[in-house]
C-alpha cells in the first residue's frame, strides 16, 4: 500500500509526564488505553524540565533508566526522550509542533490523566494543542471532572464518543476514556519511601530495585 489518508495511518499516541518515578498508574493506564485505542505501540514521553512543578528529584538519566526497566513488563510501551534532549521548559505545545512537522497527516493522540486535564487551561498556549493533536483523558481515582469555563466549552465542542473518531482526522477531538482506575501516584510512592515503608506493588520490581540501589527519594 502506498500513500494513504489519515484514516489508514495508525495514530501516534503519547503519555507525557515527569515519571519521577514511573509507576503502575502510568503503565497500566497507558497499556489499557493502547488496547482500547487498538494501537500497536504507545509512547511514554518524559519531560526534561516540567513547566508546572519543581525540578524532578531523580535526574533525567535516572528517570530514563527507570522507564527502560519498566518496559520489560510493558513491551508495547515505548519511550520518546525528545523533551529530555531539549533545553528550557518542556512545553507540550513545542513537542506536538515538532511531531506534527514530522507527521503532517498522522493523527496524534495526547493522553493525560483527569487531574492534568482539569489544569489544561494553564498549559502554555493550551488552545493551540487542539490544532496539533487529539486529547485522550484517562480516568484517575480521586480526580473528578472539573474544568474551568473556557476549557469546559472546548471539551463540550470537541467531545467524541469513541476511538474510531480519532483516526478520521489528525487533531482536534477530545475523548474521555474510561480505564480501570489505578490508585497510585509518584507523590504517594515518594512519601512511602521517605517514611521507611516499601512501595512494593505500586511499580515494577526492577524499578523498585533501581530506586533502592541508587538510594533515590530517601530525603524530603
Ligand atoms: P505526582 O504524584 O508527582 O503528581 P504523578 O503520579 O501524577 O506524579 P506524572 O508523571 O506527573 O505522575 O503523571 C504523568 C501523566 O500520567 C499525567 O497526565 C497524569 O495525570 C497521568 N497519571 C499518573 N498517574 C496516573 C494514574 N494513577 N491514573 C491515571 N493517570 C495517571
Amino acid at each position: 500500500m502506498t500513500g494513504g489518508s489519515a484514516a489508514e495511518i495508525e495514530p501516534l499516541a503519547l503519555l507525557g509526564g515527569t515519571f519521577d518515578p514511573v509507576h503502575y498508574g502510568h503503565l497500566r493506564c497507558a497499556e489499557q488505553a493502547r488496547r482500547e485505542l487498538s494501537l500497536e505501540y504507545l509512547y511514554l514521553l518524559p519531560a526534561g524540565q516540567p513547566p508546572h512543578r519543581g525540578a524532578p528529584r531523580a535526574s533525567v538519566a535516572q528517570r530514563l533508566e527507570m522507564l527502560a526497566l519498566a518496559r520489560a513488563e510493558f513491551p508495547r510501551l515505548l519511550i520518546d526522550d525528545r523533551e529530555t534532549r531539549r533545553a528550557g521548559p518542556s512545553y507540550m505545545v513545542d513537542t506536538l509542533q515538532e511531531l506534527r512537522s514530522m507527521h503532517p497527516d498522522r493523527p496524534l493522540l495526547l493522553l493525560i490523566g483527569q487531574d492534568a486535564a482539569n489544569q489544561l487551561h494553564s498549559w502554555h498556549r493550551w488552545r493551540r494543542l487542539f490544532d496539533l493533536a487529539h486529547i485522550v483523558i484517562l480516568t484517575r481515582p480521586a480526580a473528578h471532572i472539573d474544568y474551568e469555563p473556557d476549557l469546559a466549552e472546548q471539551v463540550a465542542l470537541r467531545a467524541v464518543n469513541g476511538a474510531r473518531d480519532l483516526s478520521a482526522s489528525p487533531a482536534g477531538a477530545i475523548l474521555q476514556l474510561d480505564v480501570e482506575p489505578v490508585d497510585v501516584s509518584a507523590t504517594a510512592i515518594k512519601r512511602r519511601i521517605r517514611s521507611g515503608k516499601t512501595p512494593r506493588g505500586l511499580l515494577p520490581e526492577p524499578v523498585l530495585a533501581y530506586i533502592t540501589e541508587n538510594r533515590l527519594y530517601l530525603d524530603a
